[in-house]
C-alpha cells in the first residue's frame, strides 16, 4: 500500500510513522520545517519561552526559600536562543524518526492532481508527481488576520512573529484573551512588557469554567496586565512607532505592538479540494465521516484542517486513526475525552463539561472540590493558589473536569483516563495517591464529591 501525505505537522508526521509501522510504503510532502505549526510555532516555542518566564519568577522568589540570588534578571535574546536551538533539536528528531521508519520526505508543496496523485512543487525547484493508493491531507492552519487590524508582521504581529522578538516591546495590545493571548500575554508580562488583553466575550479563556476564568483574572491583576473583557477592537491606526486601537465603546488604546491572538483558520490553500469536489463545510474545514475519509473515497483528512478542536494532541490522535483507516482497520475518529491546557501560571486544565455547559445540557449534576492552599505539597513547593474541580453526573460517572494550579496539565492525565473510561466518583476515588504530591488534590476533590474529603477545610458560616 503506497500513501502520500501532505503536511508533516502533528497530524501528518504521526500518521505517517503509524501507516509505515503498519506496512505502508510511505512519503511526506512538508514545505516548511517537519514538526508543523505545534513544532515550530506553536506548542513547543511557546512553552520553552514560558519555561523561562517560571525560572525568573522562581529565582525572582527564591529568598523565600531561603536561597539567595542577586542577579536575577532576563535576557530575551537568549531565551530565543534557547528556545530555536531546542525546537531544531525536536525536529532533527522527527527526520530521524522518519529516516528510521523509511518514511520518504519530499520538501516542497502539495497540490491533488486525482485522488491518487499529487505534484509537488519542490523546494529546491522542479516538479515531482507522486502516485499512491491513499492520500492524507494534514495541511493545519493559519493564524487569523482580518484586514482591520493591518497585520505587517512588525508593529502588528501574530503569535508567530512574537515567538522570536529580540527584545520586550514596551507595551503591547494583545487582541484576544484565549490560550494564545493569555500565555503570550503572562510571558511578555513578565519579560516587562506592559500588556493589555482586549477579550470579546465577557471572560477571558472563553471556553473555560467561569471559576478557572476569574481566577486567572485576578492572577493577572496581581501582575498589572490588564484586561478588557467584553469589548472589541472597531479601529486600528499604525504608524512608525505605535498602534492606536479603538474600542467598541469609544475608549482608545495606545501601545508599541499589537499582537493578533483571535483564533486560527484551517488552511487548504492550493490543494485544489474544488477541481476533486472535496466538500467543505461553511468555515473552510474539510468535512469528514466518522474514519475520518473525506467525500472522495481514499482521501483522508485530520487536524487542524478538519472541524475538530485545534489541539496537537487531537490532530496526531487523528493521524494515528486516519492511517489504521486506511490500512484497512475501522477505527472511529469520535473522542470521547479532550484535554484542554493553558500553560499560564497558575496553569489551568480541563477535560469533559463545565459546569455551565452541563447546566445548558440539563444534565442534573453534583460537584467536588479541593484547593491546592489545604494540600502539603502545594505548601512544599509554595505554589497554593488554585483548585481541583470535578462533575459527576446523578449516576455518579466523571462527565468533567477542571483544574488551576501547579501542573495542572499534568495532573489533568487521570481525570481525562477517568472521562474517557466513564469512571465514577467513588471508583476513581478509592485509588490511593502518593504522599506528598499534587494529585491529592484529585482524590480529595473525587471524595469531595460525596462530602467525604478528609482534608477540605470547610468555611463555618
Ligand atoms: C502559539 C500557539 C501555541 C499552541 N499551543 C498548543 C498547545 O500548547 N497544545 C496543543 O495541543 N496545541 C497547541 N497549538 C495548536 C497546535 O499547534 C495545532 O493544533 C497543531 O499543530 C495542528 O496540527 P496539524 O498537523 O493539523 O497542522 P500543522 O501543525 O499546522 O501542520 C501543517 C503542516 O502542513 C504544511 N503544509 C501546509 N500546506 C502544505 C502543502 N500544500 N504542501 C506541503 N506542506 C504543507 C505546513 O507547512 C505545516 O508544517 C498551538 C498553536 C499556536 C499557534
Amino acid at each position: 500500500m503506497k500513501i502520500t501525505i501532505i503536511g508533516a505537522g502533528p497530524g501528518g508526521y504521526e500518521a505517517a510513522i503509524m501507516a509505515a509501522k503498519l506496512g505502508a510504503e510511505v512519503t511526506v510532502v512538508e514545505k516548511k520545517r517537519v514538526g508543523g505549526t505545534c513544532l515550530n510555532v506553536g506548542c513547543i516555542p511557546t512553552k520553552a519561552l514560558l519555561a523561562s518566564a517560571d525560572v525568573l519568577t522562581t529565582s525572582l522568589e527564591a529568598e523565600k526559600f531561603g536561597v539567595f540570588n542577586e542577579h536575577t534578571y532576563a535576557d530575551l535574546k537568549q531565551i530565543v536562543e534557547r528556545k530555536d536551538k531546542l525546537v531544531s533539536g525536536l525536529v532533527k528528531g522527527i527526520e530521524f524518526l522518519f529516516e528510521s521508519n523509511g518514511v520518504t520526505l519530499v520538501r516542497g508543496t502539495g497540490r491533488l492532481i486525482d485522488a491518487h496523485t499529487v505534484s509537488v512543487e519542490l523546494n529546491d525547484g522542479g516538479l515531482e508527481t507522486l502516485v499512491s493508493d491513499k492520500i492524507l491531507l494534514a495541511t493545519g492552519s493559519v493564524p487569523i488576520c482580518p484586514e482591520l487590524f493591518q497585520y505587517d508582521g512588525v508593529r502588528v504581529i501574530t503569535s508567530t512573529e512574537a515567538l522570536s522578538l529580540q527584545q520586550p516591546p514596551k507595551s503591547m495590545i494583545i487582541v484576544g484573551g484565549g490560550v494564545i493571548g493569555c500565555e503570550l500575554g503572562q510571558f511578555f508580562s513578565r519579560m516587562g512588557t506592559q500588556i493589555t488583553i482586549v477579550e470579546m466575550a465577557p471572560q477571558l479563556l472563553p471556553s473555560e469554567d467561569e471559576d478557572v476564568a476569574k481566577q486567572v483574572m485576578r492572577q493577572f491583576k496581581r501582575e498589572k496586565i490588564k484586561v478588557i473583557t467584553a469589548n472589541s477592537v472597531t479601529a486600528v491606526a499604525v504608524s512608525d512607532t505605535e498602534v492606536v486601537v479603538t474600542l467598541a465603546d469609544g475608549k482608545t488604546l495606545t501601545a508599541e505592538m499589537m499582537l493578533l491572538a483571535i483564533g486560527r483558520a484551517s488552511f487548504a490553500s492550493g490543494l485544489n479540494l474544488e477541481a476533486l469536489g472535496i466538500a467543505v463545510d461553511s468555515r473552510g474545514h474539510i468535512e469528514v465521516n466518522d474514519r475520518l475519509e473525506t467525500s472522495v473515497a481514499g482521501i483522508y483528512a485530520v487536524g487542524d484542517l478538519i472541524n475538530s478542536p485545534y489541539l496537537a494532541h487531537v490532530a496526531s490522535k487523528e493521524g494515528i486513526i486516519a492511517a489504521e483507516n486506511m490500512l484497512g482497520h475501522n477505527k472511529s475518529g469520535a473522542h470521547k475525552a479532550i484535554p484542554r491546557c493553558v500553560y499560564t501560571d497558575p496553569q489551568v486544565a480541563s477535560v469533559g463539561l463545565t459546569e455551565k455547559e452541563a447546566q445548558i445540557k440539563g444534565i442534573k449534576y453534583k460537584t467536588g472540590s479541593f484547593d491546592f492552599r489545604s494540600l502539603g505539597k502545594a505548601q512544599i513547593i509554595g505554589k497554593i493558589q488554585g483548585q481541583v474541580k470535578i462533575i459527576v453526573n446523578q449516576e455518579d460517572v466523571i462527565i468533567g473536569a477542571s483544574i488551576i494550579g501547579p501542573e495542572a496539565t499534568d495532573l489533568l492525565a487521570e481525570l481525562t483516563m477517568a472521562v474517557h473510561l466513564g469512571l465514577t466518583a467513588e471508583a476513581l476515588g478509592e485509588v490511593i495517591h502518593p504522599h506528598p504530591t499534587l494529585s491529592e488534590a484529585i482524590m480529595e476533590a473525587l471524595h469531595d464529591v460525596h462530602g467525604k474529603s478528609i482534608n477540605k477545610v470547610k468555611m463555618r458560616l
